[in-house]
């Protein structure tokens, strides 16, 4: 940190920062120019409060050098975290890209089934779907929680496909950590810091999604509470944030992207569903998301998107997903990565079921 004292700075103010730096533990350097001092303070600054510094008499500026997060941060570890989901081969972080999609929420047991069969055939590594859902207005849908859990269960069971789930409030965290592998924390709670420690103090893997109008540093930070309390599973999710734009339902932060990437070892996941709420813009922004250098996405996909209970203007149908995922291959690879391999005849196999409403994913 470096403490610069203001011009008409007196010998005793300079002594009083120097010792708040000693009773810090760190070291000093104290630098008398002709017109100014400045104080260095050295080794983790992070013990020190930078705006009570401010505050101190005769300081004029303070200036940080070390990122305010720690443990999240790439210069404690330069190499990419990778997060191996229980009981599967998904890694997420590593090389392939990491596909997670489903519904917006668990309707009933034979939604959630047909979803997840057709997501995996396709080749999604991972199936989503809301079982406790926040909701804006305090009358609408707010999920099946335990018995959709069950039904999350179950879908699990019929593919293999492990499970994202939302969690809302620490008292739930035990119980969806019993069905879930990765525990979602949604936008509307990113700071919620109860939440955070408590996904913190266990051990199933956190996806914390970005506050609609967080900057990435608060972003990060919630990050770091939940590694501070010792689980070190976390992935990051970017939703979009709220701008002036209305055409839109959020704004994709794509420049976060790798931004994150340079500031984080953490993966880090892109939601164009939530991030746009258009279903015509999900498979353009997800395939950019991808190419800025996200390690996966997370997407809304229904067997009937416009029955839909929840979010069925940006849910993508079981086809336009499968169609999708080729696109998404072609972009991996031109950035070096890959996706869950799939032949193109599978594609093609695909294809022809669905275009020809198989009953395989009609009931
Ligand atoms: C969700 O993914 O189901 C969700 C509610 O998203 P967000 O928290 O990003 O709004
Ligand atoms: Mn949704």
């Amino acid at each position: 940190m470096i403490i610069v004292m203001k011009a008409e700075v007196t010998e005793e103010q300079i002594q009083h920062v120097v010792n708040t730096i000693h009773n810090a533990g760190l070291k000093e350097n104290v630098s008398r120019g002709e017109e100014r001092t400045i104080i260095g303070a050295i080794g983790d600054e992070r013990v020190l409060d930078a705006s009570s510094i401010e505050a101190m008499s005769g300081v004029e500026k303070v200036m940080a050098i070390l990122a305010p997060y720690k443990l999240a941060s790439r210069e404690l570890q330069p190499e990419n975290t990778i997060i191996k989901i229980n009981g599967s081969n998904v890694k997420v972080g590593g090389n392939q890209i990491i596909i997670m999609a489903g519904p917006c929420a668990v309707e009933n047991e034979e939604q959630i089934i047909q979803i997840a069969q057709g997501v995996k055939a396709a080749g999604a590594d991972i199936l989503r779907g809301g079982a406790f859902k926040p909701r804006t207005g305090p009358y609408n849908f707010n999920g099946l929680e335990l018995e959709g859990l069950k039904m999350l269960a179950q879908a699990h069971e019929a593919t293999g496909l492990p499970v994202i789930t939302e969690v809302l409030s620490p008292d739930d965290v035990g119980l969806v950590a019993e069905y879930a592998d990765i525990l979602q924390i949604g936008a509307r709670n990113m700071q919620n810091f109860a939440l955070l420690k408590a996904v913190g103090q266990q051990k199933k893997p956190v996806m914390l999604k970005r506050g609609m109008a967080s900057t990435i540093e608060e972003f990060l930070l919630a990050a770091e509470h939940i590694l501070s309390h010792g689980n070190h599973n976390v992935i990051l999710c970017e939703r979009g944030i709220r701008t002036f734009e209305t055409y839109t339902r959020n704004t994709v932060d794509i420049n976060a992207v790798p931004a994150l990437k340079d500031l984080t070892h953490l993966p880090v996941i892109v939601d164009p569903s939530h991030g746009t709420g258009m279903r015509k813009l999900v498979s353009r922004v997800a395939m950019g998301a991808i190419a800025a250098g996200a390690d996966g996405v997370m997407l809304e996909v229904h067997t009937d998107p416009e029955k839909s209970w929840v979010d069925g203007a940006q849910t993508l149908s079981i086809q336009e997903f499968a169609k999708l995922m080729p696109n998404l291959q072609r972009v991996a690879e031109a950035v070096g990565r890959s996706v869950n391999n799939k032949s193109p005849e599978v594609f093609d196999i695909l294809n022809y079921t669905l275009n020809n409403k198989s009953s395989y994913f009609n009931g």
